[in-house]
């Protein structure tokens, strides 16, 4: 009895190991920016009984670890595994018209915001930035320009 309560429990747990450094694997590997449905799809290709609900728990559990970053653009959630690789800790730029999502790296100004804004609200303890700036990218102003529309 106790036997077969522990394989199970091993089970469990290994199952969720595996899903967890799938998914992980998944958003490091692949530059970008992935909305919980994007992610599932790909994992399901490898995972093929994971849920949806599972998926997003895995994803919130990696945001909460601070192992992956997640920001939020028009109400939709984005996941994003490079976000403190390489380049290091970045902003986001949106263009308005093809909502293309483009990294911006700028890190002696979130520096100097988080300071100050940790400065000003004492009280507060701050960790993580996230800025979202909007506007319209260079395909969509040449796109702009020679239909010769007026932004
Ligand atoms: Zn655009
Ligand atoms: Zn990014």
């Amino acid at each position: 009895m106790y036997y077969m309560i522990l394989v199970t429990m091993y089970k469990k747990e290994y199952v969720h190991t595996n899903q967890r450094e799938i998914i992980l694997s998944y958003l490091k590997n692949n530059q970008g920016h992935f909305t919980a449905s994007d992610v599932y799809a790909e994992v399901n290709k490898i995972l093929p009984r994971i849920s949806m609900a599972t998926v997003y728990n895995v994803l919130r559990l990696l945001v909460k670890k601070g192992e992956i970053f997640s920001f939020h653009i028009n109400d939709v959630e984005l996941f994003e595994g490079g976000f403190y690789g390489v380049n290091g800790p970045h902003d986001h730029f949106v263009c308005s018209v093809c909502n293309t999502i483009d990294d911006v790296f700028v890190p002696d100004v979130r520096d100097y915001y988080i300071k100050k804004t940790s400065m000003a609200y004492p009280d507060k303890e701050m960790d993580k930035l996230s800025i979202v700036i909007t506007g319209i990218c260079k395909s969509c102003q040449k796109r702009g320009y020679e239909n010769g529309k007026i932004r």
